[in-house]
């Protein structure tokens, strides 16, 4: 039997981690960009998070004709107006550099009293497949804290604090955090639209 394949259009292998994890249970076998090295790096020319998306998934689901998911996520800090937002990633410059951005938005921040350290991710899943495209979201709340705790995950981890928790994303570890984070939120929501409108029925199930 061939396995039905989809393709995560990420190179970050962090979160491909995480959306595997979450993706689990689906009959699908998983595959990423690492498996199209023909295609070239996407740049992120969108204006909000679901433009983002939407064009990694379009432009990879052009080239695989394979279900793809893409995925567009951020970190919106209420005193900063929802900043760094869509340019989370390269908040202190290009590189991806995690610990010079964390280094920024400790010093954007300082100052502030825990009441105005409010802040969300927000993650937004794009599905384009030969039935259409659609776009899901998942959102979490917390707080961002004043210094540097834990050393699991990556990003912006280490400084935010989900709501609910005392406890910030980066010590809550994986298994907790692929539960409740905002990718987790968005990906559930991706993979319920899957089963139900993008995947063949097993009709012998
Ligand atoms: P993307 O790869 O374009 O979605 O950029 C996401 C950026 O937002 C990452 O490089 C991180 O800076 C931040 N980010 C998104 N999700 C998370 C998370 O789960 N933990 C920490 N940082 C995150």
């Amino acid at each position: 039997m061939s396995e039905q394949k989809i393709v995560i259009a990420t190179a970050n292998q962090h979160k491909l981690g995480e959306i595997k994890a979450i993706l689990a249970d689906l009959p699908v076998e998983i595959l990423s960009l690492a498996d199209f090295p023909q295609i070239p790096p996407i740049e992120e020319t969108g204006s909000s998070f679901e433009e983002n998306a939407l064009l990694k998934a379009r432009t990879v689901f052009r080239e695989t004709k394979i279900i793809t998911l893409a995925d567009d996520s951020g970190l919106e800090v209420d005193a900063l107006k929802g900043r760094p937002g869509i340019y989370s990633a390269r908040y202190a410059g290009e590189g991806h550099d995690y610990a010079a951005n964390n280094r920024k938005l400790l010093q954007e921040m300082a100052g502030l009293p825990p009441e105005n350290r409010g802040a969300q991710f927000r993650c937004v899943v794009a599905i384009v497949a030969p039935q259409g495209e659609t776009v899901v979201e998942g959102i979490v709340r917390g707080r961002i804290i004043e210094e540097l705790r834990g050393s699991g995950g990556f990003g912006y981890d280490p400084l935010f604090v989900p709501e609910g928790y005392e406890l910030t994303y980066a010590q809550l570890g994986e298994e907790v955090k692929n539960r409740i984070s905002h990718r987790a939120r968005a990906f559930q929501k991706a993979k319920q639209l899957l089963r139900e409108r993008f995947l063949p029925r097993n009709h012998d199930a």
